[in-house]
């Protein structure tokens, strides 16, 4: 019986795929862990390195540059069969900017190198003429409230959903997946991708919370989470949806 009060979370390829702030997503969930009294660990692997799959409640990969890309997108292919069989199972993972990319079928670069992907989203990523950058205010078609999720997005890559992904969120302000259909990230199971970084989920509290209620219900702790004081978190989610409004 694995310990309910305990959420192992993994991270893939800190060292490379880590962009504005991206490992500030594993501080917050780990923290709302901690304010909860529960523990958490945080697993790190990069590439070649082994991993004990059982152990892990949680994924993340975050965004990075297309030469970092390119440096993991191998080992990330090798990874991408264990790592699928769990996600179909169930297991939650987020997957930012250029770690999102990777988890569709292929991710073309700006110059135009084609780096094949896990391909479990049913997503596929060419190049851009024009970087999109700036803040970013979607509202998500999750089950979570508010609705609204923020952050900021810097990337040259254009990415289009096939029929199996949903989007995450429909775009407000900013450019979202590839500036034309209006929508941003996509969602396949409990697979969480998106261009937002910020980082994403201290803005974010109600979506950290969904990831790691996932991440206990895939270890059969069936517990609703207590609720959190969000006030500062909150603040700081409002000061981005104010810029939409203005
Ligand atoms: N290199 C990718 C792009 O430019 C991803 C960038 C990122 O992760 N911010 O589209």
């Amino acid at each position: 019986m694995r310990d309910g009060r305990r959420v192992n979370i993994l991270h893939l390829y800190p060292q490379h795929m880590n962009l504005y702030g991206d490992r500030g997503n594993v501080l917050a969930l780990s923290q709302r862990v901690r304010w909860r009294e529960m523990a958490s660990t945080v697993i790190t692997r990069e590439a070649g390195e082994p991993l004990d799959w059982d152990a892990v409640d949680l994924v993340f990969i975050g965004g990075g540059e297309d030469t970092h890309q390119s440096r993991i997108a191998d080992d990330f292919l090798m990874v991408g069969p264990d790592l699928s069989r769990r996600l179909r199972d169930g297991l939650p993972m987020l997957a930012i900017c250029g770690g999102f990319q990777l988890m569709g079928k292929y991710y073309k670069t700006a110059d135009g190198q084609e780096l094949p992907g896990v391909g479990f989203l049913d997503v596929w990523t060419e190049p851009g003429n024009q970087r999109a950058i700036g803040d970013v205010v979607t509202e998500t078609l999750l089950p979570i409230e508010p609705p609204s999720l923020v952050g900021f997005e810097n990337h040259g890559g254009r990415t289009y959903l096939g029929d199996r992904a949903k989007p995450l969120g429909l775009v407000k302000l900013g450019r979202g997946n590839n500036g034309e259909d209006g929508t941003e990230g996509a969602v396949q199971d409990r697979v969480i991708g998106t261009y937002l970084h910020g980082s994403l989920l201290p803005k974010n509290p109600h979506l950290a919370d969904l990831l790691l209620s996932w991440a206990l219900q895939y270890r059969g702790v069936d517990q609703p989470l207590e609720p959190l004081p969000e006030d500062e978190e909150m603040d700081a989610h409002e000061t981005i949806v104010a810029r939409w409004r203005k």
